[in-house]
């Protein structure tokens, strides 16, 4: 029994291949995981909390139907909820011959870290952090001379507003992530001082590093386990969500 969840919308099926051997396997309805770098981090993407109950209501109510072996479960179907819209929608899944998992020529026989897997930085991003990455305890530092005006650098903190609320690092300015993809950050930042980028916990940091990077900025830099590391090591007073 199968859910998921993202922003406004939901979906919902059964994979059972033991139930019927022409029966769909998930990855017959997504073969490829998302690269890395491409899933967006909850306070980027966002879900609406009712979701969780809309879409978890559907799985509860399949499995008492397997259970109890009554009405027709969502084998070989994939149920679509839009909340904005309040539609749902049903579509048939067929199992795909091809498929790396069930079809007739399996090339995925065991399980990987998909938490690491999904949750890695793209290449690019990894390429522009190596050897430009700094620790809290060096931004620490760093800020220290900065007030005492023997170093000049702009600090950019590149999570979302609602985030910035909760807790900062003191000294820094916020412009999100996206503002670095679509190009508009590069607009606002001096060219002529060192720019510091940090984020939650790095990764977004690292994905805006590689922008600023392909963009001339060479001396760049991003802070490892950003606003996290920071309350943790630095500045325990403040909250951490
Ligand atoms: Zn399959």
């Amino acid at each position: 029994m199968w859910g998921s969840i993202y922003r406004f919308d939901g979906q919902a099926s059964v994979f059972a291949p033991s139930m019927d051997p022409d029966a769909p396997c998930y990855r017959c309805l997504y073969p490829e995981p998302p690269p890395p770098g491409m899933v967006p981090s909850c306070a980027e993407g966002g879900v609406l909390g009712v979701l969780c109950a809309s879409i978890g209501s559907i799985q509860v109510n399949e499995a008492i139907k397997l259970l109890t072996g009554i009405g027709d479960p969502l084998v070989g179907k994939l149920m679509i909820y839009d909340a904005l819209e309040m539609e749902y929608r049903k579509l048939k899944v067929r199992k795909d011959p091809a498929c790396a998992l069930c079809g007739d020529h399996p090339t995925v026989t065991g399980l990987i870290d998909y938490e690491t897997f999904c949750g890695a930085i793209s290449e690019d991003a990894a390429d522009a952090a190596a050897g430009s990455t700094i620790s809290v305890v060096q931004l620490e530092h760093m800020l220290k001379e900065r007030s005492e005006g023997t170093r000049d650098f702009v600090l950019v903190d590149v999570r979302e507003p609602n985030e910035y609320e909760i807790n900062r690092i003191p000294g820094s300015v916020l412009i999100p992530k996206g503002e670095f993809l679509n190009g508009n950050a590069l607009g606002e930042l001096p060219s002529d001082k060192p720019i510091v980028l940090h984020c939650k916990s790095g990764v977004r940091s690292a994905e805006a590093l590689a922008v600023l990077k392909g963009a001339g900025y060479a001396d760049a830099v991003h802070v490892g386990g950003g606003v996290v590391a920071w309350v943790n090591q630095i500045d325990p007073s403040q909250p951490s969500y």
